[in-house]
């Protein structure tokens, strides 16, 4: 199963692109509102397995975040290898825990204003919960999952390293520093969930790439770890850490441009396709 947001609408994708209004066809059992609709996510499956096909082209540039407004939205630092060598710290014991506020939320086609500072790419799979998780155990955790999506965990890394303690939170929570989407995709929709290639390009120049195969801590793992202190729940995302090839850790340090477009991928589940743009009065010289 494929949900996406279109204009703000739950909309059931078939396999030819085509959408069909959650709420309209099923006659109001389902909410039109995307986050609402973890709340019934077991019996939502259940009925788009019998829904049949869409009835009308859906429009890409109507596309929103699947996830417009999670209650909590948990992101993992240094998830791979070779990224956690690139930042020249080590290989962690338990997973780094920072949150990304959800107003820095967007759509996967939706411009992204870069303020003034450096800004950097994040490339990530980023995982929906749809049922309770409170204390699972890793061989249960994928049951708890309501689907898959490609994510970028925009950073601007003055503010994020400055100060006495390092700030992530804050420093990746700019508005448009969540670009999620193009729409949620169920694990049983790809070969492998445990295995899957992406990467991200700025106008065609591949910047990141990398197979989630490759993370230390699993999508399982993290969901056991995550629940162990804190409840998920349906409508939560994880980010779950970005391969190597960010900006900062290149030599010379290379950062985001205005009026360059950002693709992040994820095979068998899309792409992001985010428009960079100037801020008003942002960033001098360019
Ligand atoms: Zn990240």
């Amino acid at each position: 199963m494929r949900i996406a947001n279109v204009a703000g609408r739950a909309t059931l994708l078939d396999a030819d692109g085509g959408g069909l209004d959650v709420e309209k066809a099923s006659g109001g059992r389902f909410p039109s509102d995307p986050q609402a609709l973890f709340e019934s996510w077991d019996a939502l499956r259940d009925w788009a397995a019998g829904a049949g096909g869409g009835d009308f082209a859906v429009d890409e540039s109507q596309l929103r975040a699947p996830t417009p407004l999670p209650r909590q939205v948990f992101a993992i630092g240094l998830n791979y290898a070779e990224h956690a060598a690139e930042a020249q710290l080590e290989r962690p014991e338990s997973p780094p825990v920072f949150t990304k506020f959800p107003t820095s939320v967007t759509g996967p086609r939706s411009p992204v204003v870069l303020p003034s500072g450096n800004v950097d790419w994040e490339v990530e799979l980023v995982v929906a919960i749809g049922r309770t998780a409170v204390g699972v155990a890793e061989s249960a955790a994928w049951g708890h999952v309501a689907g898959l999506m490609v994510g970028q965990d925009l950073s601007e890394r003055v503010v994020q390293l400055s100060g006495p303690a390092p700030q992530f939170s804050l420093g990746k929570s700019f508005p448009g520093f969540a670009p999620l989407g193009p729409a949620l995709v169920t694990p049983d929709e790809v070969a492998d969930p445990d295995d899957l290639e992406l990467g991200c390009a700025v106008d065609g120049e591949v910047l990141q790439h990398g197979r989630t195969r490759d993370m230390i801590f699993g999508v399982a793992e993290l969901v056991a770890r995550l629940s162990a202190v804190c409840p998920l729940l349906p409508g939560d995302i994880i980010f779950t850490g970005t391969p190597s090839g960010v900006g900062m850790a290149r030599d010379p340090q290379r950062y985001l441009r205005p009026g360059t477009t950002l693709v992040s991928h994820i095979a068998g589940i899309g792409e992001l396709r985010n428009d960079l743009v100037d801020g008003p009065g942002a960033r001098a010289g360019g």
